[in-house]
């Protein structure tokens, strides 16, 4: 799951980012409003938490345009404290939960977990499986009938977004976006490595799922 944070403050969103990242989520940040909105719009994230009071652009703004994008990833907005302006404000323009400043850690990360949960009820039951294989992702198992593994973070990333597209190809630079975010220097030599590090595991495993490399365009994977 990607996560994407936008919170001026720096102690407080740098805070955040290594309480998610501790969780192993895959977390980007913003410090301001524009940056945020950019980072918003690519549509790679699973859970927005975003500020109210930002600079150059404030949260609410951000909110209503994600959701004239038609985009329906889950947003938590952090409010002001006392604030029910803030609150009704941001359930109109389309949070889906808000949590006032300052917060318990524990709470938010609850609320992550439940939005998660919501956006991916589906996916873990039934579309994080193909052929005999399935995916964990909450604890990072790779299971094929009685045996299974675990996987790294990134490569349990990539296996979760292969299996959302499984049998289409995804091109390599959708794999980069996802997996490091779009402003990242990773290359696509760093996809060909993680492929290969889980496609030894898939065989370790006897998965009868394969990664597949499409020449030039990107990989699928598919039953083998
Ligand atoms: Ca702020």
């Amino acid at each position: 799951m990607r996560i994407l944070v936008v919170e001026d403050e720096k102690r407080l969103c740098e805070a955040l980012v290594q309480l998610l990242k501790k969780q192993n989520y895959a977390v980007d940040y913003d410090n301001d409003g524009e940056s945020g909105l950019d980072d918003a719009l690519s549509g790679i994230y699973d859970v927005i938490i975003l500020d109210v009071m930002l600079p150059k652009l404030d949260g609410i703004s951000i909110l209503r345009e994600i959701r004239a994008e038609k985009m329906d990833v889950p947003v938590i907005m952090l409010t002001a404290k006392g604030s029910i302006s803030d609150k009704v404000t941001g359930l109109d323009a389309g949070a889906d939960d808000y949590l006032p400043k300052p917060f318990n850690t524990e709470e938010l990360l609850a609320r992550v977990r439940a939005l998660g949960r919501r956006r991916g009820g589906i996916v873990e039951t039934s579309s994080l499986s193909l052929g005999n294989t399935s995916y964990d992702a909450q604890n990072l198992r790779l299971i094929c009938g009685a045996a299974d593994i675990t996987l790294t973070r990134k490569e349990g990333e990539l296996l979760e977004y292969l299996m959302l597209n499984k049998n289409i190809i995804t091109s390599k630079e959708q794999i980069i976006e996802k997996l490091w975010g779009f402003d990242s220097e990773a290359e696509a030599n760093h996809v060909e490595v993680y492929v290969s590090f889980l496609r030894k595991k898939l065989k370790h495993i006897n998965a009868d799922i394969k990664i597949t490399a499409v020449r030039g365009v990107g990989y699928k994977l598919e039953e083998a």
